[in-house]
């Protein structure tokens, strides 16, 4: 392990960036009051459409209460949900045969705890999931283990990482197990829109049939190349870089049952098991072109610029993978979550909110939401009652904030740290960032526990942040400030801060770190005879 200073300055640097964390998000706070920005009192967007909403909307299709569009991660987890809460649910998936894609194939911890509350941690059995207990990160030859805080948890708690389609076969089957839930395939091709109020969904079915149904609640889920969500959100999607995913036969991977994290050059390399048999490797190349595949100058780039970086035990099955032939790319999105709360709908999953997948929280926010969603709907048992709808609806947007924004920020911010830049004080970061999870005890647990999503609060994730800015500006000063070291200790001060703070702005400060400050927060259910949603 690399520890490079003794643990006093490091101390120090904690405290310092707290209190550095606390006065940051005093001065937003302050600025925004100064500039009249509301705080608690502005009658807010949502509840403007809320009240337009009024009264009851039509009766849904022959008894159906909930539309989901697209049974992916998201939607199958949702349909079973609703489905065993007595829902009729009808979902409309393009496609019912097993996925195969690169994507969504390490579910952290903390998501494996969500599938326990909903029921459906039998859906990680019997397709050769792999425990995963922590990650391992390598640089320049050094490398550090990262275990998850389980210590508190059930023995069967850890990360599970699959084939992603087998995952969501078995999601969609106990949905479909369900008398009240129908799964069937289509594509939706629009919403069904009355007044502002979305009331159904127009579909071609199998046999290329047009059909309309109707119900009063629509959740679309339709997954990160969403064609729906236009309607329903105003979305800014950058695409930072794209992964390359190659799967690797009968590797031993030097840390077993980890993820492994390469802080490779330009950008970070993953590895992690998918079945008992198979690794599968996600190479980030930044920017949203990568090289051919069809011309070979992929596997030139893999072979001459990635396959260096790769730690010896496993270097071979890499260049194995490469000659084998099968290897697919995939656009890594993120979108801050920007809804126009519309009454009778509502956007789940990557159709909703997308982060940089280096962290694996996809699914585990996904999951999150649902429970969140759940527990909100609960106590509403006619859906048709358009307005008290509208009002759960804007207290889920503000519920899963602390959770979800904090598995976003750091993925976000983790991936500009990991990669490698032309500029001394970002590379200063990079390395006071490995250097300081390779302290141990609360500087790998902290963060750990922050990415596992098994302690995800944004006051933490921010306190480590700056925490390692500090560290690295600390060991910058050590054994004696010059002029250059102090300057680049500045910079690298100004540049976490230009990773961070337009990531939290985007995420919204209030709803992030104050949600109780929010009116939404509070909205209590109409029905009366029902228990607080919110407890
Ligand atoms: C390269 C990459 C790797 C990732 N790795 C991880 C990881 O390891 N761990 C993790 O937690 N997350 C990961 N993610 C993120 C994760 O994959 C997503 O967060 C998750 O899949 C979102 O689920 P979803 O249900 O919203 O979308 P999806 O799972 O994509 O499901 C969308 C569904 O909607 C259907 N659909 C689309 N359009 C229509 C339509 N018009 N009508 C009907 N059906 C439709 C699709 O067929 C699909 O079944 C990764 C993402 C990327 C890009």
């Amino acid at each position: 392990m690399a520890v490079a200073a003794g643990v006093g300055p490091q101390l120090f640097g904690i405290a310092a960036a707290t209190v550095l964390a606390v006065f940051f998000l005093a001065t937003v706070l302050g600025r925004r009051r100064r500039r009249g920005a509301p705080v608690v009192k502005r009658k807010t967007a949502p509840e403007a459409d809320c009240a337009a909403a009024g009264g009851d909307v039509a009766a849904g299709d022959a008894g159906t209460d909930v539309i989901i569009v697209g049974a992916g991660v998201a939607g199958s987890a949702l349909a079973y949900t609703l489905g065993k809460d007595g829902r009729r649910v009808h979902v409309i998936e393009r496609d019912l045969t097993e996925p195969d894609r690169i994507v969504g194939e390490l579910l952290q911890p903390g998501g494996y705890l969500k599938l326990i509350e909903l029921g459906l941690q039998d859906c990680v059995e019997e397709i050769d999931a792999q425990r995963v207990l922590g990650y391992a990160l390598f640089k320049d030859g050094k490398n550090t283990k990262l275990s998850y805080p389980l210590e508190k948890f059930h023995s069967d708690v850890a990360g599970r990482s699959f084939h992603n389609g087998r995952f969501i076969q078995r999601m969609r089957q106990k949905a479909a197990s369900l008398p009240n839930v129908q799964l069937e395939q289509g594509t939706v091709t629009s919403l069904l829109e009355e007044n502002g109020t979305v009331k159904g969904v127009q579909y071609k079915n199998k046999s290329g049939e047009e059909l309309k149904a109707y119900a009063p609640l629509t959740i679309v889920c339709d997954g990160c190349f969403s064609n729906l969500r236009r309607a329903l959100c105003s979305p800014k999607v950058d695409v930072p870089s794209c992964f390359v995913g190659l799967v690797l036969e009968n590797c031993h991977l030097p840390h077993p049952n980890h993820g492994h994290v390469i802080l490779a050059n330009p950008s970070p390399i993953l590895f992690y098991p998918i079945s008992s048999t198979e690794v599968r490797c996600l190479v980030d190349v930044p920017g949203q072109k990568v090289p051919s595949i069809a011309s070979g100058e992929m596997a030139n780039y893999l072979k001459t610029v990635v396959a260096p970086q790769i730690p010896p035990e496993i270097y071979d099955s890499f260049v194995a993978a490469i000659d084998k032939g099968s290897i697919r790319t995939m656009p890594n999105r993120s979108m801050p979550a920007a809804p126009h709360p519309t009454p009778g709908a509502l956007l789940m999953g990557d159709a909703f909110n997308m982060r940089h997948p280096l962290t694996g929280g996809g699914m585990t926010v996904a999951l999150s939401d649902i429970v969140v969603l759940r527990n909100l709907l609960k106590p509403l048992r006619n859906l048709h009652d358009a307005s008290s709808l509208c009002s759960y609806l804007e207290s889920f947007y503000t519920l899963r904030k602390p959770v979800a924004s904090t598995i976003n920020t750091l993925a976000g911010a983790l991936y500009k740290v990991f990669s490698a830049s032309p500029d001394q004080a970002r590379n200063e970061m990079r390395q006071a960032c490995f250097d300081y999870l390779s302290l141990g005890g609360v500087f790998s647990n902290g963060p750990i526990a922050l990415l596992s999503g098994l302690n995800p609060r944004p006051l933490s994730l921010v306190a480590h942040f700056f925490a390692v800015a500090i560290y690295g500006v600390g060991r910058l000063m050590l054994p004696l400030p010059s002029p250059k070291r102090m300057w680049i200790g500045a910079r690298l001060i100004s540049g976490a801060c230009g990773i961070i703070l337009p990531i939290i702005k985007a995420e919204g400060v209030r709803q992030m770190f104050f949600p109780a400050t929010v009116p939404a927060y509070y909205r209590a259910p109409k029905d009366k005879t029902a228990p607080a949603p919110l407890a």
